[in-house]
């Protein structure tokens, strides 16, 4: 991306506040007027004193003279800080007012995207977010360095050369031809310094990253007693960090006093020539003071050019991929218009073959039919493709080929959010929000009254356990067990009341007494609904009037549990091995009540 693009990729998001760019503005040429006057009092005064002590004038002539310049200086200072003031307050709030909509603009952008966005390697755990927040600090930082650093610094710098000029041609020109000398200098420090830069950056990532590793497995560390080692990876690390520094200093020091070299050469040729315009008569003595101050403010800002190409490239490079999360056009979910009176819930895959974006085929050819209000069990080993038939279902992604029909129409013709709202998912570990009880049961309907939660809670078989806690239903959620947070999610699910539930392996993560609690408030979530249950649970199962069979993506099985128990294929082979592991012989020999 070029400077030009970004700024116009930008713009936007500026508009908003160009009063505040306008009062910005008007500011930084006020200040740049400001910061010439120094350069012609100081000149006025000495050509003044100068003509006083020609003329033998008395000492009060001269104090006279001192007040009026003291009265000029403070005049401009006390100008010139609020100038200042109002300048880097307007520069920081543009900054934090675009940051803020940056940031408010890309997370309503991507809640628009698909699942595959989410999913993909490029976006996975923290990358998105250090992609977003590496992109607005750099943009927003070019927008302050804009407006409080390179605007105001360049404009000072223009109207000082153009006095110069003005005062003389040949002092403007020397002031003029230095200025290339040090745009070439910083901009070689700038690319020294990047490449430092960028290596202290990938440092310190790797840094972090191994010290977040440390915390993670510090058990394992522990047990095989490989502390000497982690720290060692550490030490490596810090060393190289250390030299990159050192170097980093070395090469800036370097360049600094080179520029300062030129810029005293600057200073050098301009206090001869002006000397020499002086001694001929061209020009006053006040002259060379006035010149050398201007050409001060020629140079204050390409001094610390190196900093704001290196603030640019930055915002570049950060922003380039922050623009490319924002504009995903592609990744915008697409939804169809129909919305039905009402849905039944007749669920059919017709030749269903799906690959996910990283190029994973997980179903090959699948058809079967969900009849509506029937509970149908998804059954197969570890990468089957149960959830792929929930995802597609859920309209989370789109079949690579063949169709899938709801009510005998195609799933992608119906209007997605009608159809989510229609849908109720159920999964390993659903998400329990920070906050109340309360408040993560009505996700489920934000509309709903306390009674309706409360009558949810109690279909969910939680409502008891939920009073037993100190404050109730305004309890934290995050603070309940594995069971109870799932009651929670289906408590949530009866709120929503969808006619049709998908449940992906509810009972999973749970040990055998939640799994029992949990087993009662689904078989009363499955009544009279169309339901797609993924279990490894035996008991589960059988409870299931459909059994559709999966294996490496295929569907290999599809009937009753009676009918596919005798078939003695995959079902008969995964069943079986699911009752030995329960060790049945034994269990029946036991003295249970
Ligand atoms: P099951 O639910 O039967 O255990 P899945 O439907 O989760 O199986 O997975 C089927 C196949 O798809 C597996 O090979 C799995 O690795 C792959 N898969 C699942 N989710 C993704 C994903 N988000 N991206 C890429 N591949 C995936």
């Amino acid at each position: 991306m070029t400077l030009r693009q970004l700024f116009k990729k930008l713009l936007p998001f500026a508009k908003p506040y160009k009063n505040l760019i306008f009062y910005t503005l008007i500011l930084t040429l006020v200040g740049s007027f400001a910061a010439q006057i120094n350069a012609f009092v100081l000149r006025f005064t000495v050509d003044s004193i100068s003509d006083l002590m020609v003329a033998k004038k008395p000492l009060s002539e001269g104090m006279n003279l001192l007040l009026i310049i003291s009265a000029v200086l403070l005049g401009k200072e006390i100008v010139y800080v609020g100038v200042q003031f109002g300048q880097k307050f307007f520069g920081e709030k543009l900054r934090i007012l675009i940051a803020r909509d940056l940031s408010q603009s890309v997370v309503e952008r991507i809640l628009t995207y698909r699942m595959a966005f989410f999913t993909s390697t490029e976006n996975e755990s923290g990358k998105l977010q250090t992609r977003i927040d590496w992109g607005i600090s750099g943009l927003t930082r070019m927008v302050q360095n804009f407006f409080i650093a390179v605007l105001p610094l360049f404009a000072n710098a223009a109207i000082a050369l153009i006095v110069m000029f003005t005062a003389n041609f040949y002092v403007g020109l020397v002031g003029l031809c230095i200025v290339p000398i040090y745009f070439i200098i910083s901009q070689r420090q700038a690319k020294k310094l990047g490449g430092f830069r960028r290596r202290m950056r990938t440092y310190r990532e790797t840094k972090n990253n191994q010290i977040i590793n440390i915390i993670e497995s510090i058990n394992v560390i522990k047990s095989f007693v490989r502390e000497p080692i982690e720290a060692e990876k550490q030490r490596r690390i810090q060393y190289d960090m250390t030299e990159n520094q050192l170097q980093t200093r070395k090469t800036s020091f370097m360049f600094d006093s080179l520029k300062s070299f030129v810029e005293q050469i600057g200073v050098v040729i301009i206090i001869i020539l002006t000397a020499y315009l002086v001694l001929s008569d061209q020009m006053t003595i006040g002259a060379i003071m006035f010149h050398i101050l201007l050409f001060n403010n020629v140079t204050a800002p390409i001094r610390q050019l190196h900093r704001i190409y290196d603030d640019m490239n930055d915002a570049l490079i950060y922003s380039e991929s922050f623009f490319n999360i924002l504009e995903a056009e592609h990744e915008v979910e697409k939804s169809g218009t129909y919305i039905p009176k009402n849905l039944l819930g007749k669920l059919e895959l017709r030749n269903v073959s799906f690959t996910y974006p990283n190029g994973n085929q997980a179903l090959h050819n699948v058809s079967f039919t969900v009849h509506p209000d029937k509970i149908t069990a998804l059954v197969g080993l570890s990468g089957a493709g149960k959830s792929t038939v929930v995802n597609l279902l859920d309209k989370f992604y789109e079949p690579t080929q063949g169709q899938i029909f709801i009510d005998g129409v195609d799933i992608q013709e119906y209007d997605t959010d009608y159809l989510r709202q229609h849908i109720g998912l159920v999964l390993q570990k659903n998400h329990i929000f920070n906050g109340s009880i309360a408040e993560n049961i009505l996700y489920g309907n934000t509309e709903a009254s306390m009674d309706d939660v409360i009558d949810a809670a109690k279909k969910a078989y939680i409502h008891e356990q939920i009073l037993e806690l100190p404050n109730g239903y305004d309890s934290e959620a995050s603070q309940l067990s594995g069971g109870q947070q799932q009651r929670i999610a289906i408590a949530r699910m009866f709120i929503k009341n969808p006619p049709i539930i998908f449940l992906d392996e509810p009972t999973a993560n749970l040990d055998a007494i939640a799994t029992e609690q949990v087993k009662k408030s689904l078989d009363a979530i499955k009544v009279n609904r169309t339901v797609i249950i993924i279990s490894h649970s035996i008991s589960q199962i059988i409870d299931a009037e459909h059994i559709v069979v999966l294996e490496k993506g295929k569907l290999v099985e599809d009937g009753t549990h009676e009918q596919l128990l005798m078939q003695k294929g995959e079902y008969f082979n995964i069943f079986n091995a699911m009752a030995s592991s329960l060790n049945i012989d034994k269990i029946a020999r036991s003295p249970l009540s």
